[in-house]
């Protein structure tokens, strides 16, 4: 049993999936075959899955004070995860994602809500929280300035700082270089270096992303696996396990949680990339983010 603390500050979201036998038109009432509530947000899955995976985690956050707000904040207790530092918002709405999928596409509106009212006054109430972590964990679906002030804290704390830079968005290289390791997929990754990250010119990508700051550089590749750059700037590739794929969503926040975890632990780079493989492949056996996500017990019998 370890002890290791992972600060999570980021999204809770309920992704609203609808499934339709085709996209409506515009002004169009369509009937649609199924309506599934699923706890999402890239901060609350990334909190799962560290839970899952043997650590405390510590989740910052806000929802509004909705029946939605309480469902996802009751998924994270059914986890283990302290939601102590997320604020329940009177008069705003929890972060929802409204998702239709027919035939494998999927069209998406997502409402930040409650996710957008994250201020760095809610970093300075939960100090504490930070104080006790080993690593911090951030993503950007939350806003930029908070993730920059938490980010500077946990830099002044002495802590570990994680950065999954996701979505894409324009952000301040501060942010950049307060994280010891920034977590780009290949989209992202291209998105932030103006590189193609792909076969080539992936390295030089990832390498443009250490020159902004980044002092380590980890790229998801999907099935394909990951990347990270060693000491000398070359890149390191960890191959995916082959797996039967039910559903991807939540696979980088998977990815994301036990790179985290495993590093807290004290693991190398390589070896925290290569727990981070195993975890995320289990975690696009199962369907759902959240429900999806692998426990600690998991990842060692299928690493055996
Ligand atoms: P994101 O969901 O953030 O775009 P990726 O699609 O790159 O992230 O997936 C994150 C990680 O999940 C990958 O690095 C890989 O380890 C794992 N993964 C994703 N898709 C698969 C797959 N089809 N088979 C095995 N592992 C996968």
């Amino acid at each position: 049993m370890n002890h290791t603390k992972v600060a999570v500050i980021g999204s809770l979201n309920m992704d609203i999936v609808v499934e339709t036998p085709r996209h409506p038109q515009v002004g169009e009432t369509l009937l649609g075959d199924r309506v599934r509530f699923i706890p999402g947000g890239k901060g609350a899955n990334q909190a799962v899955a560290a839970a899952r995976l043997g650590a405390k985690a510590l989740m910052i956050g806000a929802v509004g004070d909705d029946a939605f707000g309480q469902e996802l904040l009751s998924a994270l207790e059914r986890d283990g995860v302290d939601v102590t530092g997320v604020k329940r918002l009177s008069g705003t709405a929890t972060g929802i994602a409204s998702i239709y999928v027919s035939e494998g596409d999927n069209s998406i509106v997502a409402v930040p809500g409650a996710n957008g009212q994250v201020q760095p006054e809610d970093i300075d109430r939960n100090a504490e929280k930070l104080e006790q972590a080993d690593i911090v964990l951030l993503q950007l679906e939350t806003p930029v300035e908070t993730a920059l002030y938490a980010a500077r804290k946990a830099k002044e704390l002495g802590k570990t700082v994680v950065l999954n830079p996701a979505p894409a968005q324009p952000l301040p290289e501060e942010l950049f270089r307060c994280a010891d390791f920034v977590t780009p997929n290949r989209t992202e990754l291209s998105g932030y270096t103006g590189i193609a990250a792909d076969g080539n010119t992936l390295g030089a990508a990832m390498r443009r992303l250490q020159e902004l700051g980044a002092a380590n550089v980890v790229t998801t590749l999907g099935a394909g696996g990951s990347a990270y750059l060693d000491e000398n700037g070359e890149v390191r590739l960890a191959m995916g396990h082959p797996v039967p794929v039910v559903d991807t969503t939540g696979a980088g926040d998977c990815f994301n949680a036990a790179l985290a975890v495993s590093i807290a632990q004290g693991r190398s780079l390589r070896e925290a990339v290569e727990y981070a493989a195993l975890a995320s492949a289990l975690a696009v056996t199962k369907f759902g983010a959240q429900a999806g996500m692998p426990t600690e017990e998991e990842v060692r019998l299928f690493a055996a």
